[in-house]
């Protein structure tokens, strides 16, 4: 047995110790759903248990009260790699996207990574980030983190996100929002329409000029738009003066995205200039597409597979189409970073539904959690008991 599979078999058994410690961390943060930005009751649970586990915990951590960050120190000094906790819930449908699992795992994988420590050089580090749906001002936290130079100091990033289907390496689109703001004229609608100027008209026309745009798409930047008429009128018999289009526009290419981003700002430009309105748009950058790191993929995939569970070839996921968004595409923008599926339900499930919110605490969902975290805390120990495998996802990060 090499010591790499020693200090593995010892973070596995670290994981089961505390099967009964993370059923009740992911029950309570599922019984105890926080939006984005409010996420006060997980954080707490959270930086407790690490604190309690003899984690260095940095609480409130870049201006954001919910975010946080945990060290625990080897041997000696080495590189620092990161497991990151997510914890906001969605309005209406609780923990729908699983998060309750991510910050479980994190936690678990950290603590089952700490108590191998002494005979390794480097840090364990679990990243809380708070918002990932987006909600509130510590929205996207991770960017805000980035922005800040936060993982720079970071040599390696790792989590896992509830899914139908074990995968390890898996891409996501770059994302921004454009709001279209039409301001025309009120007027009665039937007496008067003359001398009125219909915002709606044109966010209508705006609407269906983007829907055009979608034929010129380069069929290979996986292009997504997606909108709603957020403001259309108060009342039918008055001509509306202010209506509003928010669009989200993704795309697995960045550079590609800001080129659409701008189309649909013309969209809105042409279809103001038809009926006679004005236009204010507003366009945002929300997040990054994911960056995919090869070597990384593989040794977490590595240790999803060791367990026996069906996970598909890693090579096919790192190339495989990029389906959402998340701020975690940051993250791999700055350092090497992977992020894994787990198998908590059924294929057909819905993401962001109450189904997947229950099957999170389903065996089914617990089980994955714990093949999961196990993943995440071999992948850990790994890393640092190899640094050549740390250095090979560096050189792949630089050289792509
Ligand atoms: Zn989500
Ligand atoms: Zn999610």
């Amino acid at each position: 047995m090499t010591f790499l599979d020693e200090l593995k078999g010892k973070v596995q058994e670290a994981v089961d110790e505390q099967r009964g410690r993370l059923r009740e961390i992911s029950g309570f943060i599922y019984e105890n759903p926080e939006l984005g930005s409010e996420e006060f009751k997980a954080a707490e649970l959270l930086t407790g248990e690490l604190e309690k586990q003899g984690f260095t915990v940095e609480k409130g951590i870049l201006g954001m009260p919910t975010a946080f960050s945990a060290t625990y120190k080897g041997r000696g000094s080495g590189p620092r790699v990161a497991v990151i906790a997510e914890y906001d819930c969605l309005p209406g449908v609780g923990h729908g996207c699983g998060h309750n699992l991510i910050a479980a795992s994190a936690v678990g994988a950290g603590v089952a990574a700490s108590r191998v420590m002494s005979e390794l050089d480097g840090e364990v580090v679990v990243v809380g980030t708070p918002a990932e749906e987006g909600h509130g001002p510590s929205g996207g936290a991770k960017v805000i983190m980035a922005e800040k130079g936060f993982w720079d100091d970071i040599d390696a990033a790792v989590m896992l996100h509830p899914a139908s289907k074990y995968v390890a390496g898996s891409r996501a689109l770059g994302i921004s929002k454009v709001k279209m703001e039409f301001q025309g004229q009120t007027s009665h609608a039937a007496a008067s329409p003359h001398e009125g100027v219909n915002a709606l008209n044109a966010a209508t026309l705006a609407f269906m000029a983007t829907h055009m745009l979608r034929q010129e798409a380069r069929r290979d930047a996986n292009l997504v738009i997606h909108g709603i008429i957020s403001e259309g009128g108060l009342a039918s018999n008055i001509i509306p003066d202010r209506a509003v289009c928010d669009f989200g526009v993704r795309s697995s290419d960045d550079a590609y995205l800001d080129v659409m981003v701008d189309k649909l700002a013309r969209c809105a430009e042409g279809a103001a200039l038809a009926m006679g309105a004005t236009v204010k748009i507003t366009k945002r950058k929300l997040y990054r597409g994911k960056k995919v790191n090869g070597p990384l993929a593989e040794v977490l995939w590595n240790n999803y597979a060791a367990q026996g569970v069906q996970i598909r070839p890693w090579q096919e996921t790192i190339n495989g189409m990029p389906m959402a968004s998340t701020d975690f595409g940051d993250v791999s923008q700055k350092i090497p970073a992977t992020s894994s599926g787990i198998a908590v339900t059924e294929p057909g499930t819905p993401g962001h539904s109450v189904q997947m919110a229950e099957a999170t605490m389903t065996e089914k969902g617990q089980e994955a959690m714990i093949v999961g975290t196990k993943a995440l805390a071999m992948t850990l120990v790994e890393l640092l008991a190899e640094p050549e495998k740390l250095k090979k996802a560096k050189e792949y990060f630089d050289g792509h």
